[in-house]
């Protein structure tokens, strides 16, 4: 199959939300050949049914291609809605008062459902209540404490039926893990997902709980958490410590925060991900002309573009691939953009530092010191080894010009994997020798052309091989 864009060098990975307008065959396959590599599965729409077809088919096209695409399961999490309103939607005027309860009713001014059952118990008077991504504005002006919360428009508008709700001034009693994700995840726990999202996560604790979760399961799943809520924005180095990477959520998030403050975060918190080597995720509204357009705006251009001159791992597209109007047309465009932002980037901040306190100190040494080797040389490749994944994050994250081909016998973790800055994966299971490992990923990189005769390459490994240990071993190489 002709992949363009892959042939193209291409670190920034693209993630693409599957939706009615892709998750077929035919449009899966022509998601992953305009440049997609990690598809997203939204756990707020659609049911396990439909999920479960889908994940067969990406496992279809990913056997039969040869292709480590990614799998990404995203959690609703404690995401607030209005339940149905009277004839879809009910206008509510600037300065008019709307009651807000907490038992199912069909929505009218004087009595709307919303989804959180203590809320009038939570909530104080003068907080903000902002609902349909913050195109309505409210106070909240009395409250009962107990089921009842009277709210004054401060921006009013057509409240239409399920639409999302946001506190940004209210501390949240809800469980980060809701009933139904936790039925979200036990399917998951049946499916070759390579990635859980966590929406709305506010604290360390709430990736500890997803974590304890799968690893009771036995699933591999890594954690992606949905940076969304200020708390998380205060929590951010916490976070980054327990997860294994980060999505800016910028939908809710620029409901949350000030809208203006979202593109200085974005920053902030892709440059500490790249210090602690945690993949990032830029999201939402990417190109969102494109649901409808043709063409993107060239806001949009500049946006994918300075995510990438930003360091993101990963930009994503949502409603632009699964109920848009062309979804492979806005990957082909995203990947071009990508594609010339790269041609400018640099890492902006000082290289990582490897930790001298982490037990896999001496590995990360090794790693980021092939990436500032092969720079030194001017290498063609890096290559690494690995069960755990582990030195394709260390590796990446010191963002090198030589490019990351790692090997591993673990097929769930080469799709992993893929949402990773620059990695490209192989499956290889022979453990004989070192040399003849470093001889064998040498033959696979000049036959799939990423390398030629007279090439340097540096590999990364671990000795003695049959002991499987961490990367302990650097070597250079020069192809024949
Ligand atoms: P969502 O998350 O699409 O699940 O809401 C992304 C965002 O909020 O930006
Ligand atoms: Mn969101």
């Amino acid at each position: 199959m002709a992949l363009k864009s892959k042939i193209l060098h291409q670190n920034t990975k693209i993630v693409a939300t599957l939706g009615p307008a892709s998750d077929s065959k035919e449009n899966l396959l022509k998601l992953i050949q305009a440049g997609a590599d990690v598809l997203r599965l939204n756990f707020s729409h659609g049911n396990h049914e439909n999920k479960k077809e889908i994940i067969q088919r990406i496992q279809e096209i990913n056997e039969e291609h040869g292709l480590h695409i990614g799998i990404l399961g995203d959690l609703q999490g404690p995401k607030l809605r209005v339940g149905e309103m009277k004839d879809g939607g009910v206008e509510v005027k600037t300065g008019e008062k709307i009651t807000f309860v907490n038992t199912p009713c069909v929505g009218t001014i004087k009595k709307t459902y919303m989804s959180y059952e203590s809320f009038a118990a939570d909530v104080q008077v003068g907080e903000k209540v902002l609902c349909d991504d913050g195109k309505l504005e409210f106070v909240v002006a009395e409250t009962d404490g107990k089921s009842k919360v009277v709210l004054e428009a401060t921006f009013g508008g057509i409240l239409k039926s399920n639409k999302g709700v946001n506190l940004p001034d209210t501390k949240l009693s809800l469980p980060s893990l809701t009933k139904k994700d936790i039925e979200d995840l036990k399917f998951i726990l049946t499916q070759p997902i390579n990635w859980v999202a966590l929406s709305f996560v506010r604290e360390a604790k709430d990736i500890v709980q997803l974590r304890d979760f799968l690893v009771r399961g036995g699933h591999k799943a890594k954690i992606i958490a949905k940076i969304e809520k200020p708390e998380a924005v205060l929590n951010i180095k916490d976070i980054i410590k327990e997860t294994d990477a980060v999505m800016i959520a910028r939908g809710d998030l620029g409901v949350e925060v000030p809208l203006e403050q979202v593109p200085s975060i974005q920053k902030r918190i892709i440059s500490m991900c790249i210090q602690k080597a945690k993949p990032t995720i830029v999201a939402t509204q990417m190109m969102e002309s494109m649901i409808t357009n043709p063409s993107p705006t060239r806001a949009e251009v500049a946006d994918v573009a300075n995510a990438v001159l930003d360091g993101t791992d990963a930009v994503m597209l949502s409603g632009e691939t699964s109920v848009g109007m062309h979804p492979d047309v806005v990957v082909q465009h995203m990947s071009r953009i990508i594609a010339e932002a790269e041609k400018n980037y640099e890492l902006q901040d000082k290289r990582p530092k490897p930790n001298r306190k982490s037990v896999t100190y001496n590995s990360d040494t090794i790693c980021i010191n092939a990436a500032k080797i092969a720079s030194d040389i001017r290498a063609k490749a890096i290559s690494g080894l690995t069960i755990s994944g582990h030195t394709a994050f260390r590796i990446s994250s010191y963002r090198p010009k030589s490019r990351i081909f790692i090997f591993s016998p673990e097929k769930h973790m080469l799709a992993t994997m893929n949402l990773i800055w620059g990695v490209k994966s192989f499956y290889y299971d022979k453990f004989t020798t070192t040399d003849d490992t470093i001889e064998d990923i040498a033959m696979i990189l000049k036959k799939h052309k990423h390398v030629k005769v007279g090439d340097s390459m540096v590999n990364t490994g671990s000795m003695p091989l049959h002991k499987r240990p961490r990367t302990n071993m650097l070597k250079i190489t020069v192809i024949e």
